[in-house]
């Protein structure tokens, strides 16, 4: 599916890989070597042991344990040289009165494809279709540019409340588990995701960061440096925090939005969101 996807489009999907690499290495340069964004060399074959697979079996644990099924998500990512390149993610209980599960696969090179399957007696439903690159909504003027974000299901979080009031949010959705921030905002029901705490692993990550990309998504840390999926890590959890952004001009907005009404950077925030849950400890 994605091999006829890419022969059919090659072009079309070269120059959005080529956008890609031009955007990040526009709006990021100050802070990411270009080495690290080298989309466009992507290899036509690599070495297996360059390759690490991240699978979360159960994402949304803590829902599914409450008896809200449709919280979890499994999830698979597969990261070359420490960066994302395949990611799929299953919400198994998409929407339950339909009986319908929905899969998200995609690559940064292909696309993205979603699957949905229905009850038996709807089976005529299912599909397979691409999705196209998130919209940049240029119509509107950067000032007028409402931001629809996903969050934590924590509400007490001061700093994390202050940000989404300095980007001057619309709304934030409260999603429970990671796999369901990254389904929330490929359904294009948010715009963005910012996450302070470091409680998501590699694993969390990996098949999201994928995803977005293969919708021209942007994902760093809090610095605006990229995330790298090293398996020789001790740890595999992030620890500058994650913004998630459907592309490289609402990730700008919002990071501006944020030191503009703040006065602080977002590792600045960063800093004071850990001092805060230290508080809480
Ligand atoms: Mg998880």
């Amino acid at each position: 599916m994605l091999y006829e996807n890419f022969g059919v489009h090659k072009e079309a999907y070269y120059n959005y890989l080529r956008r890609l690499e031009e955007t990040f290495s526009k709006g990021l340069q100050s802070e990411i070597s270009a080495k690290e964004w080298k989309f466009l060399d992507f290899p036509e074959e690599f070495f297996e042991e360059e390759m690490t697979i991240w699978i979360d079996p159960l994402d949304g644990t803590k829902g599914f344990v409450e008896g809200h099924i449709h919280h979890i998500t499994g999830m698979i990512g597969v990261s070359v040289k420490g960066r994302p390149r395949i990611g799929v993610i299953h919400k198994p209980f998409y929407n339950m009165r339909y009986h319908h599960s929905r899969t998200y696969f995609g690559t940064p090179e292909c696309g993205i494809f979603i699957k949905d399957k229905f009850h038996d007696k709807l089976d005529r439903l299912r599909k397979y279709h691409p999705l196209p690159p998130f919209p940049h909504d240029f119509a509107v003027p950067d000032e007028d540019f409402r931001i629809w974000s996903v969050g934590s299901m924590n509400r007490n979080q001061v700093i994390m409340n202050e940000i989404y009031e300095a980007m001057q949010t619309v709304n934030v959705a409260r999603v429970a588990g990671s796999g369901n921030k990254w389904v929330y905002m490929l359904d294009q029901k948010a715009d963005g995701y910012i996450n302070m705490v470091p409680g998501l692993k590699f694993w969390d990550l990996c098949a999201g960061e994928a995803l977005l990309q293969s919708r021209l998504g942007v994902l760093t840390d809090a610095s605006g440096n990229a995330i790298f999926y090293d398996e020789s890590l001790e740890d595999y959890t992030p620890r500058n925090g994650i913004i998630a952004c459907k592309n490289l001009r609402t990730y700008n907005i919002m990071k501006e939005r944020i030191e503009k009404n703040t006065g602080k950077s977002l590792m600045q925030h960063h800093a004071l969101m850990a001092e805060e849950i230290a508080r809480k400890k």
